[in-house]
C-alpha cells in the first residue's frame, strides 16, 4: 500500500517506521526545514514505549528513568509519593523524560533514507474512494525561504492511504473532519530543558511543587539535563520579560526553585498555551485519517500526548494490516482510539494536578504507600492504553 503521512512528529515517524516494516510504501511531507530541535523532553510512560518497541523503534537507552514521582507543597513539604518502578515490573516497559530531539533522530534514523521530505508543507488535499491526492503542497529549500514549487495536478503525491499526523494545527484535519481549531484553555506551561541543579539532574527522581502561583516540575532527563516547567492559569505580562515575572510569581517556593530560575537565561523559556480538542468518533472521510494532537490535542498535565501519538500509531498500523478495504479498518481504528484517549484528555483537561489540593487530598496522599499510588497511576494508563490492552481492530 502507498501511504502519505503528514507531519514527522514523533506520531507520524513512530507510525512511518512500523508501515515500512510491514512493506508499505511511505512517504512522509513535513512542513519544517528539518527534524525538530527545539520542544524539550517528553516523559513516556510504559505504554508508549511499549507502542514504539512494537513499532520496531524502541526508546531504550535514551533520556532519564524516572522512578518516584514526589508532589510538595509550594514550602516543599512532601504531600505525594507515586513509586513508578510497578510500571516496569507489571508491564516490562519504565517511564522515562526523553529529549524530544533524541526521539526523533532515533525514529528517522531508523528509516530508509529519503522517506521524510523536509520542506513540504500541505494546505489541501482531495480526497476520493481509491486514494487521496495532495493537491495543496508548498515546497521550502531552506526555512524563510520563499516556495520553490507548489504541487499541480502533474505531479501532486497521491497515496491509497493518507494520515495527518500534523499537531493540533493540523491542514489535514481542516480538510478531512473539521474546521474548528483546538480551543485555549487558559493554561500556559513556560518549558525548557537545560543542565542545572546536578543533584536532581543525575537522580532518579521527579518532584513537582503545587501551589496557589502554579505548579514547578522539575525532572531527570538524562545526561546532566533538567526538564523543568511552570504550569500557570494566566498569560505572562507583556510589559516584562518573562523569568523576571517567573521568579517573582515563585519566590514563595522552595528551593531549588529560586536556585533554577536564577541560573535560567531568556532564551532559555518557551512558552506552550494547553489547548483541547473535542474527540469524536471519526477522525477522517474515506481513506484519509488522522493521529496524535491531529486528532486530539489535550494539555499536557498527564504527561500522555506523545504517550497517545505512539498508541495511534501503533493501532493504525495493526488496522493497515488487515486484509480487505482499509476505510473500514480506519473508520474501526478511530472508534477504538477515541475512546480510549477521550478518557486521559478528559482528565488533562481538568487539569487537576496543577491545582493545590485541599488538606484532606494531602492528607490522603501522605498516607497512600507509594506503591499503591504508583499502581493507580498504572491503572490510569492502562485505560487509555490500546497496546496494554492488545487492542485488536
Ligand atoms: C509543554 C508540553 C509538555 C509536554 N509533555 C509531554 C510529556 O511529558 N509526555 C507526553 O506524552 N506528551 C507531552 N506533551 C504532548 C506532546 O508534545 C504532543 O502530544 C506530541 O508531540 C504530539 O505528537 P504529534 O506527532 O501528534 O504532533 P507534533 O509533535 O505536533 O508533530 C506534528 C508535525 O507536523 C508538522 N506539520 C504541521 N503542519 C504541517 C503541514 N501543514 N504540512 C506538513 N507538516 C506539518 C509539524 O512541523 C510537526 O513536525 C507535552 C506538550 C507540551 C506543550
Amino acid at each position: 500500500m502507498e501511504v502519505i503521512i503528514v507531519g514527522a512528529g514523533i506520531g507520524g515517524l513512530a507510525l512511518a517506521n512500523g508501515l515500512v516494516a510491514d512493506g508499505h510504501r511511505v512517504r512522509v511531507l513535513e512542513r519544517a526545514p528539518g527534524p525538530r530541535a527545539d520542544g524539550a523532553a517528553v516523559t513516556i510512560f510504559s505504554n508508549g514505549a511499549a507502542a514504539a518497541a512494537d513499532l520496531r523503534v524502541p526508546l531504550d537507552g535514551l533520556g532519564g528513568d524516572v522512578e518516584t514521582l514526589e508532589f510538595h507543597t509550594p514550602r516543599g513539604r512532601p504531600f505525594g509519593r507515586a513509586d513508578l518502578r510497578v510500571m516496569r515490573r507489571r508491564t516490562g516497559y519504565g517511564v522515562a523524560t526523553v529529549p524530544r530531539a533524541a526521539i526523533l533522530d532515533r525514529f528517522t534514523g531508523a528509516l530508509p533514507p529519503g522517506t521524510v521530505r523536509y520542506g513540504c508543507a500541505v494546505s489541501d488535499l482531495r480526497v476520493a474512494p481509491g486514494g487521496v491526492t495532495v493537491t495543496g503542497l508548498a515546497e521550502h529549500a531552506d526555512a524563510g525561504d520563499a516556495p520553490t514549487r507548489d504541487a499541480d495536478a502533474g505531479d501532486a503525491p497521491i497515496g491509497n492511504v493518507l494520515v495527518g499526523a500534523d499537531g493540533y494545527r493540523s491542514a489535514v484535519r481542516r480538510v478531512v473532519l473539521d474546521p474548528t481549531p483546538a480551543s485555549r484553555n487558559g493554561w500556559v506551561s513556560w518549558q525548557g530543558l537545560t543542565l542545572a541543579l546536578p543533584e536532581l539532574a543525575g537522580g532518579v527522581a521527579a518532584r513537582c511543587l503545587v501551589g496557589p502561583a502554579g505548579l514547578c516540575g522539575l525532572m531527570p532527563a538524562g545526561g546532566g539535563l533538567l526538564q523543568w516547567w511552570f504550569d500557570v492559569p494566566v498569560p505572562a505580562p507583556a510589559d516584562r520579560p518573562v523569568l523576571e515575572w517567573l521568579r517573582g510569581r515563585f519566590a514563595s517556593y522552595a528551593e531549588p526553585v529560586g536556585e533554577l530560575l536564577a541560573g535560567l537565561a531568556e532564551s532559555d523559556v518557551q512558552a506552550y498555551p494547553h489547548v483541547l480538542h473535542q474527540v469524536p468518533a471519526r477522525w477522517g472521510t474515506g481513506p484519509s485519517t488522522l493521529l496524535g494532537d491531529a486528532a486530539h490535542a489535550f494539555p499536557p498535565s498527564q504527561a500522555q500526548g506523545a504517550n497517545q501519538a505512539l498508541e495511534d500509531a501503533w493501532l493504525l498500523r495493526r488496522a493497515l494490516r488487515t486484509p480487505g478495504d482499509p476505510v473500514t479498518a480506519l473508520r474501526r481504528y478511530e472508534r477504538i482510539r477515541s475512546r480510549r484517549v477521550r478518557r486521559i484528555s478528559r482528565l488533562a483537561a481538568s487539569e487537576i494536578t496543577n491545582a493545590p489540593p485541599a488538606a484532606p487530598a494531602r492528607l490522603a496522599g501522605r498516607l497512600l504507600p507509594s506503591a499503591l499510588t504508583g499502581r493507580l497511576h498504572l491503572a490510569t494508563i492502562r485505560r487509555c492504553s490500546s497496546v496494554l490492552n492488545d487492542d485488536r481492530v
